[in-house]
C-alpha cells in the first residue's frame, strides 16, 4: 500500500544560506518520478525563498495536473483584513500558479487564532475559494487540543488539519500530538502530520536506540515516519528533506508503505524511554525565531552544535559555535537581552532563554 507523503519545502538543500537549486531540481524530478507529488510551502520557510524556489524548480517545469501545491497564511504577514488579499496574491505569483490546492491558516495558536479572527481571515479564504483560487481551506496548529477543539467548533469550514505528531511528542504535555490527532477524528477532519521526525532529532539518536531498530530491521526515518502514517486519520505525511540521499530513503519506504508491526512499536517504546532521558534541547529547527531575533543569535544553530555535545560529545562543537557566532558575526548565546520575542514565537514553546543561558555556560 502507498501512503501519501509529502515534499516539506522548509529544509530545502542549502549551499551557505542559498537553497541549492541545482540539487532542488533533482530532488523534485525524483520525487515525482517515483509517484509522489504533494508539495508545502509557506513565505516564512527560508526566508522567503522556498516559494521562489518552488516557481524555479516545480511550477516552472511541470504541468499543473501534476503537483498539487499548499501555501499558508501566516500571521505575521499581515496586520489588517485589507492586506490578505495582496498578499495571497503575491504568493500566487512568486509559486507561479494560479490556485492552491491547499490554502492553511498558518501555525494557529491560540494568539495567533484572535489576529486571524480580527481580520475575518477565514471569511477572506472562503471568498478565494468560491473564486477558484484556493481548493481546500485548513489550517496548521501549534497549541493545546482544547483550543484546536474551539477552532474547528468555530469553523467547520476547515477542511483539514496540519498537527505536528511523532513518536516522541504522542504524549508530550506541550505538543499533544496524540490529543490533538483525537480531536481531528472528532470532527472527522483528515490529518497532515508535520514534524514526523521531529526536526531531525529523531534520526539523530543515540547508539542504543539506533541498534534497537537496527535489530529490527530499518532506519530511525522509516519508524519515525510510518510510526505517524500508521494512523487511520492520516492522509499525509510531511517531510523536510535537504539531501536526495534522504529524499530516496523516504520515498523508498513510503512507496511500498507497510504500517508497524507489533514488534516494530515496542522497538519505539524502548527507543522512546531512551530519548526522554537525554538532556537535549527539543527544537525542530522551523527558523521562525530567527528573523526577529534584535541580538542576531542564530538560535536554532546554536541548539544543535548544544545537542551534538550532550548526545555524541561532538568533538567540533566548538568550533561549530564558534562558526555560528563570531565567525558569522552573529551574537552569542550570552548576547541575549531577554526580549522574548522568539518564545512567543516558538512552536515548540521552548524556554529559549533559559536554554540559551545552558549553551552560554558549556560554551563560552
Ligand atoms: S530573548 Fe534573546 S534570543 Fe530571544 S529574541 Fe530576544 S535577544 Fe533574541
Ligand atoms: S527555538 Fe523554537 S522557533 Fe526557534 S527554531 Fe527552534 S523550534 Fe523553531
Amino acid at each position: 500500500m502507498k501512503k501519501n507523503f509529502g515534499f516539506g519545502c522548509m529544509r530545502l538543500p542549502m549551499i551557505d544560506d542559498i537553497v541549492d537549486r541545482e540539487q532542488f531540481k533533482k530532488m523534485v524530478d525524483i520525487f515525482i518520478k517515483e509517484g509522489f507529488n504533494y508539495f508545502d510551502t509557506a513565505r516564512v520557510y527560508i526566508s522567503g525563498q522556498s516559494e521562489k524556489e518552488i516557481k524555479i524548480c516545480l511550477t516552472d517545469r511541470y504541468p499543473r495536473d501534476k503537483y498539487i501545491l499548499t501555501d499558508k497564511l501566516t500571521a505575521s504577514c499581515f496586520q489588517k483584513e485589507s492586506e490578505i488579499i495582496p498578499f495571497f496574491e503575491e504568493q500566487l505569483a512568486l509559486t507561479g500558479v494560479e490556485y492552491f490546492d491547499y490554502y492553511l491558516m498558518h501555525a494557529l495558536n491560540i494568539d495567533f487564532y484572535a489576529k486571524f479572527e480580527n481580520c475575518n481571515a477565514f471569511k477572506v479564504a472562503k471568498e478565494l475559494k468560491k473564486n477558484g483560487k484556493i481548493k481546500h481551506i485548513g489550517i496548521s496548529f501549534h497549541d493545546k487540543a482544547d483550543v484546536l477543539d474551539k477552532i474547528l467548533s468555530d469553523h467547520p469550514e476547515i477542511e483539514i488539519v496540519q498537527i505536528q505528531f511523532n513518536y516522541a511528542d504522542y504524549d508530550d504535555p506541550k505538543i499533544q500530538s496524540k490529543a490533538l490527532y483525537d480531536v481531528c477524528e472528532k470532527y472527522k477532519k483528515p490529518v497532515i502530520v508535520m514534524e514526523p521526525c521531529r526536526g531531525g532529532s529523531l534520526i539523530n539518536i543515540p547508539k542504543l536506540g539506533k541498534d534497537i531498530f537496527e535489530e529490527e530491521g530499518g532506519s530511525c526515518a522509516s519508524y519515525a515516519i510510518r510510526f505517524a502514517a500508521s494512523y487511520p486519520s492520516v492522509v499525509m505525511v510531511l517531510s523536510g528533506m535537504s539531501t536526495i540521499g534522504q529524499l530516496r530513503e523516504n520515498v523508498g519506504f513510503m512507496k511500498s508503505f507497510k504500517p508497524l508491526n507489533n514488534k516494530e512499536r515496542v522497538a519505539i517504546d524502548k527507543v522512546h524511554k531512551i530519548l526522554i532521558n537525554q538532556d537535549i534541547i527539543n527544537c525542530t529547527a522551523c527558523r521562525y525565531c530567527v528573523e526577529g531575533c534584535p541580538q542576531k543569535i542564530s538560535i536554532p544553530d546554536l541548539f544543535t552544535v548544544y545537542n551534538k555535545k550532550k548526545q555524541f560529545n561532538d568533538g567540533n562543537s566548538d568550533l561549530n559555535y564558534r562558526n555560528n557566532t563570531i565567525i558569522k558575526g552573529l551574537g552569542l548565546a550570552s548576547d541575549c537581552i531577554k526580549c522574548g520575542k522568539c518564545e512567543s514565537i516558538c512552536p515548540q514553546h521552548l524556554p529559549i532563554i533559559e536554554n540559551l543561558i545552558k549553551v552560554a555556560s558549556i560554551f563560552e
